[in-house]
């Protein structure tokens, strides 16, 4: 694939690289600028219809017997050479995204009618599947950052700089279109406001003398239970954007408001959101704080339910602060907010003492919280890895794994009997960042009410697949695959090895989670790409074993 792509990237210009990298990834703009391409099945039908001269009744017909409008398109285009160019295909795109107000769908059928006209039909047939969000081309952010490297310079030696430059503004094409413009601006890559940092992550340790061993004296935080933001200041413009880099200004408009006033100067401030119940002042469990992805009702859950958000970290205050060990960006951050009602600062104690951790971590689970996250006092900001910078130990039972798994899920077995209607369970996978593949973990068939595994039935049903998906690495085969797109969160009482699963696969045995059961419902925070990744199981496994025997 990398290959395949390197020579394509040959071919592009300037002018067009970003273009083809956003349209490679299956939209016209980076993810957070919200701009999706999607129109309706009904609609590309249509456009179909009129490019094909046949009628919509034909191509529905045809559509039910393939079930692929890119198989139907080019099945039913006249053959012809396609005379489209790159800017052409992307700025009907573009238009299609960003076209509203009245008559707003003829405009979209229009336009996509107006490309498959000029396009032959093997192009067509690939067209028609960008607004119908179907490409999948199967290359992710990983083999494009390798087929830019090579295009580059010959072999993956830019992978490093290139991908630094990406987890700085979370654009691939405006890192494409910035290598091809200027090479040295790649290593002088800066971070901008407006252009969301990829978040750094948390390492996991299994108690807390390893923690000290580690860093030494750290500082030691709470980690809450809520949602993550990366928050941007510019005068009095302020943007807030999720962990999966998508912008959710609009969920909370009282941060955006106590930004201009508890925040100093132009910033980019990370913290955690979390709702409280305004009459009882108690914090409310996640599901909740993410209820304001809903549209509408904003305005009163803010009212009844508002949020706290407690910042932890400051990656810039007018200059870059990513390089400076941490010790300096927290106490930069400290004066440059005047805490008030809904900004504060993450509490912290500074620590070099074992039994002093160890308390703190239980007074911060005494109060309900998740646990404690440990920071390396000399660390920079690690964007979009998960370092021992910070170190993450959470509250966990007797015979449980120290922390959940959060898995994608690939498929399911149906339910039996009287559960025909259910999921009976789920298959879930983990991530391997290094094939970009998805390899299963666990069968999940408990932690769900019945009335959730109707519902995921139903949710599963409407993104179904014919067969296994390319990125998908399975041994067992469920009755339903799934394309990998939700995340659930599970708990399980060990790692253990199985033939069953390719997690981490060696000589016929790969993990497996023991006794695994849901304890989220599907997590909107987390793209399937976030999933707790093979190597985090293979580290947890580890992690276990050395808990058995010291
Ligand atoms: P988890 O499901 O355990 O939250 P995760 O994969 O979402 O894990 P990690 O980086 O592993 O994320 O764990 C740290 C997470 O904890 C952050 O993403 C953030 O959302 C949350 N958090 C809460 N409080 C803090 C804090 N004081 N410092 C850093 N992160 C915090």
């Amino acid at each position: 694939m990398t290959d395949i792509l390197a020579s394509l990237f040959k071919e592009c210009t300037v002018e067009d690289i970003d273009k083809v990298v956003y349209m490679l990834q299956g939209t016209v703009a980076p993810p957070f600028k919200g701009i999706e391409i999607g129109m309706g099945e009904k609609f590309v039908q249509q456009a179909v219809s009129n490019a094909s001269g046949v009628s919509k009744e034909e191509v529905v017909k045809e559509y039910k017997t393939s079930g692929d409008l890119g198989i139907v398109v080019s099945d039913l285009l006249p053959k012809k050479e396609g005379t489209l160019t790159v800017s052409q295909v992307y700025d009907a795109f573009m238009k299609i995204a960003t076209v509203s107000g009245k008559g707003t769908q003829e405009v979209k059928i229009k336009s996509l009618t107006e490309l498959l006209k000029n396009s032959s039909p093997k192009e067509a047939r690939y067209l028609v599947r960008i607004p119908l969000g179907k490409l999948r081309l199967g290359a992710g952010d990983a083999t494009i950052i390798d087929a830019l490297s090579v295009r580059t310079v010959g072999d993956k030696s830019m992978k490093a700089e290139i991908e630094r430059a990406y987890n700085l503004c979370c654009d691939m094409g405006l890192v494409a279109k910035t290598l091809y413009t200027d090479r040295k601006a790649i290593t002088n890559f800066g971070i901008k406001v407006g252009n969301p940092i990829k978040p750094a992550l948390a390492e996991r340790l299994s108690s807390v003398e390893e923690i000290i061993d580690k860093i030494g004296e750290c500082y030691v935080e709470a980690k809450y239970d809520g949602f993550r933001i990366q928050l941007h200041k510019e005068g009095d413009k302020v943007e807030l954007f999720s962990r999966r880099i998508e912008r959710m200004t609009h969920m909370f408009p009282e941060i955006v408001q106590a930004a201009r006033e508890q925040i100093k100067g132009d910033a980019i401030v990370e913290g955690e959101t979390i709702s409280y119940d305004e009459s009882t002042g108690e914090f409310l469990p996640f599901q909740f704080t993410i209820r304001r992805k809903r549209k509408h009702g904003v305005e009163e859950m803010v009212e009844q339910y508002p949020v706290v958000y407690f910042t932890f970290d400051m990656l810039y205050n007018g200059q870059d602060l990513t390089k400076k060990p941490y010790i300096e960006r927290r106490s930069i951050l400290e004066q440059s907010i005047s805490e008030g009602e809904t900004i504060k600062v993450s509490e912290k104690i500074k620590t070099k003492d074992p039994e002093e951790l160890k308390l703190f971590f239980d007074e911060n689970i005494g109060r309900g919280l998740e646990g404690i996250v440990a920071k390396d006092l000399n660390a920079p900001y690690t964007a979009g890895a998960r370092k021992f910078a910070w170190i993450k130990l959470k509250r966990s039972y007797k015979g449980e794994l120290a922390d959940t798994i959060d898995v994608t899920i690939v498929g399911y077995l149906a339910g039996r009997g009287a559960r025909a209607k259910m999921v009976g369970a789920l298959l879930g996978a983990v991530y391997d960042e290094e094939s970009e593949t998805f390899k299963t973990v666990a069968k999940v068939g408990s932690g769900m009410t019945e009335e959730q595994m109707k519902t995921l039935k139903q949710m599963l049903d409407e993104i179904r697949v014919e067969n296994k998906p390319k990125n998908v690495d399975a041994i067992i085969v469920p009755d339903v695959w799934t394309h990998p797109q939700y995340v659930i969160t599970v708990s399980a009482d060990e790692i253990t090895l199985s033939p069953s699963h390719t997690c981490g696969r060696v000589d016929e045995l790969g993990y497996a989670l023991r006794f695994p059961r849901m304890v989220s419902w599907i997590r909107e925070d987390k793209k399937p790409e976030d999933s707790t990744t093979v190597k985090e199981i293979i580290e947890m496994y580890d992690m276990q074993k050395h808990a058995k025997t010291s």
